[in-house]
Parts: structure tokens; sequence; C-alpha cells
């Protein structure tokens, strides 16, 4: 479903991702970890092409993405990141239907899908016309997932979208993910700090370390032959 093949990233000349081979199938949940600057988010990014690679290529639903228009690509997968970045001037609802609108729906549409996705990451309903400066952290949160969502995209790309909030609606935040997960049967790439969070949600891990790829498998396989002093520390650790 999204395959890494020999890929490289360069910013300004200095190197920050090395040859990294990835595959991640159709269908899993696969956290990248790794310490603070390993280039996790830049990997994530190579997928909707807001990083391109200085060499090796992407694949997603088996084509390059190089030869795929990035605007396209981008309403096809959901992005969601820890500073939601939800739309200031905007309502909840607007900002969940910004994707469906761009794509054409008619209102009509858009509304009831608006209303199907506040049931789904669990916020009332009353808070569809409410502005972002007007929500908890969590709630914007939940109101991002839903964006990420909103036109039922099967790639989902989540660069710590639970970074911002309190480990009570973290809980909460990751249940809801594991629910959509396994009754979606989607693929997400999900990058977290949190052990814990990679090992209750993950099928799979990928480990990056200083912009290289130090293990992959899943977490059972990891957890038999940590190949890694960090994989070993993650495994170690839980929360
Ligand atoms: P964190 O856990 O802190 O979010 P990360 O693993 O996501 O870190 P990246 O954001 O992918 O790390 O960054 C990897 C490296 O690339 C870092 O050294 C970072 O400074 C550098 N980098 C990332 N984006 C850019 C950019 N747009 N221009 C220049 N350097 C960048
Ligand atoms: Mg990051």
């Amino acid at each position: 479903m999204i395959a890494f093949e020999g890929v490289s990233v360069e910013f300004g000349g200095a190197r920050v991702l090395h040859g990294i081979d990835l595959r991640v199938r159709a269908g899993a949940l696969c956290a990248l970890v790794g310490p603070s600057g390993s280039g996790k988010s830049t990997l994530l990014r190579l997928v909707n092409r807001l990083v391109e690679p200085s060499a090796g290529a992407v694949r997603v639903r088996g084509e390059d993405v190089a030869a795929l228009e990035p605007t396209r690509l981008r309403r096809s997968i959901g992005y969601a990141i820890q500073s939601v970045g939800l739309f200031p001037h905007r309502t909840v609802a607007q900002n969940i239907g910004t994707v469906p609108r761009l794509l054409g729906w008619e209102r009509a549409r858009i509304a009831a899908r608006v209303e199907e996705l506040l049931a789904l990451v669990r916020l009332d309903a009353g808070l569809a016309g409410r502005f972002p400066a007007e929500l908890s952290g969590g709630q914007a949160q939940r109101v991002g997932l839903a964006r990420a969502l909103a036109a039922d995209p099967d790639i989902l790309l989540m660069d710590e979208p639970f970074g911002a909030v309190d480990p009570i609606a973290r809980r909460g935040l990751r249940a809801e993910l594991r629910r959509i997960h396994a009754g979606t049967g989607k693929t997400v790439l999900l990058v977290t700090h949190d052990p814990g969070e990679a090992l209750e949600l993950a099928t799979d891990l990928a480990v990056l370390r200083g912009g290289r790829l130090v293990a992959s498998g899943t977490a059972l396989e990891l957890t038999a032959a940590p190949v890694d002093g960090f994989v070993r520390e993650l495994m170690g650790g839980g929360d």
C-alpha cells in the first residue's frame, strides 16, 4: 500500500534520511518511532509529497507518487498533526468539510458526513458551529481526526496526532483510532513518541535512528529480537 524504496532526503545538502526501504501493507497500522530529529515526520511527509526524495521512490497504492498530482494525492490521504492546524476563521463543521468541499460534494452530503464524523470521534453535535478557539485541546484534536477522515481516505498519516492533550484525553483518542482502524481496515502510518501507544495500537513498528531505519516488523518480532539498544529501551519502557 505504501512503499519506500531506497529513499533518501536532503535538506540544504544535509542528508536526513538514508536509503529507507520499508513496506507498509494494506490494512496495517505502522507506528514510526525513534528519537527526536531521527526523521519520522520527514518520512511521513514523503507520502503526501510535502517532502520530495533526493533519491529512491515512494509508492502509494502501487504508483510512484512523483508521477501523481500533489493536490489530488493529498485529497486522497488523511493527514493529522500535533498542532492540528484547524482554520481559525472556519467553524468546526467547515473545518471537517474541507476536503469534501474541495472534492465538490453537495452541501447536504457534506452536512450529513460532518454529523456522522462528530459522532464517530465522540464530539457533541452542538460543537459544529463553534470556532477552533472555542474548543479544548482534546476537542480540537478530535476535530483534526474527523477532518482527516472526512472523505474516507484509505490511507491515514498521523504525526503525533494526540501529542497536545492530557493523558486521559489521549487514552480516549487512542481508543477511537483503534476502533476506526479495526472497523475500516485503513492503512495507518502513525508517528508517536509514546512506546505504550505504539505497542497498544500498532500491528507493525518501524524504528528510525539518525535518519536510518534500524528495525521494522511486528511488535512481537521486535520484542523477540531487539536489534538495537533503542528498541530494547522502547520495548522495556511501556507507559
Ligand atoms: P521530532 O520527534 O522532534 O518531531 P522527527 O523524527 O520527526 O523529530 P524530522 O522533523 O523528520 O524529525 O527531522 C529530521 C531532521 O531533518 C532534523 O535534523 C530536522 O532538523 C531536519 N529537517 C526537517 N525538516 C526540515 C526542513 N524543512 N528544512 C531543513 N531541515 C529539516
Ligand atoms: Mg516530528
